[in-house]
C-alpha cells in the first residue's frame, strides 16, 4: 500500500514527519510537493473541501492508495470557523494545516503527528473516539490537541491492525 504525503507548502520538518509515520504505519509514504489549488477562500482562509478535492486527482494520478496533504494555510470547513484537518473516508484522502499549531514552536511538531496520525486514522476508515488520551479524539482548540497523545487507544488500534507497525 502506497500513501502519498504531498506538501502544498514548504516543511522543514517534512522528511521528520515522513520518519514518524513511517514509524508509525506498515505503508510506504511517498512525498511530492505540489502546487497550492485555486480554493474557494473566505478572508484568508482556504476551503478544505477543494484542498480534498485536488488531492483526491493527485492521489490518483500517483497511483497512490490513501493521499494526505500539508499546507500552511488555515482551512474552514462549511460552518465551522476553522478546522486543524478534514478527511475524507470515499475519496482516502485528508488535508491537515499547520497554521493554527505552530504557537509555541516546541510543540509543533507533536501536535502536527497528532493531527496527521488523526486524519490518517479518518482516511483508514475510524470515527472519533471518546477517549481524550486516544489520538482520535475530536480537537477543536490546541489545549485539546495537548491532551491526547500521538497514538492510537487500544480500540482504535486494533481496528487499524493491518495498517500499523506495531
Ligand atoms: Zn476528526
Ligand atoms: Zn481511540
Amino acid at each position: 500500500m502506497l500513501c502519498l504525503l504531498v506538501l502544498f507548502d514548504d516543511l522543514s520538518y517534512a522528511q521528520k514527519l515522513k520518519d514518524v509515520l513511517s514509524k508509525a504505519f506498515s505503508f510506504e509514504i511517498k512525498v511530492i510537493k505540489a502546487k497550492k489549488p485555486e480554493c474557494l477562500a473566505r478572508g484568508n482562509q482556504l476551503n478544505a473541501d477543494d484542498f480534498l478535492g485536488e488531492l483526491s486527482l493527485l492521489r490518483k494520478n500517483e497511483a497512490s492508495d490513501i493521499a494526505i496533504g500539508l499546507t500552511g494555510s488555515d482551512l474552514y470547513h462549511r460552518n465551522l470557523n476553522f478546522v486543524f484537518g478534514l478527511a475524507s473516508f470515499a475519496t482516502k484522502c485528508c488535508i491537515v494545516s499547520w497554521h493554527r499549531l505552530k504557537e509555541s514552536e516546541n510543540k509543533f511538531f507533536e501536535r502536527l503527528v497528532k493531527e496527521c496520525l488523526h486524519e490518517l486514522g479518518h482516511v483508514l476508515g475510524l470515527a472519533h473516539c471518546a477517549n481524550k488520551k486516544c489520538v482520535m479524539s475530536f480537537s477543536n482548540s490546541l489545549e485539546e490537541v495537548d491532551e491526547k497523545e500521538a497514538g492510537f487507544c487500544n480500540s482504535c488500534a486494533e481496528q487499524l491492525k493491518p495498517y500499523l507497525r506495531i
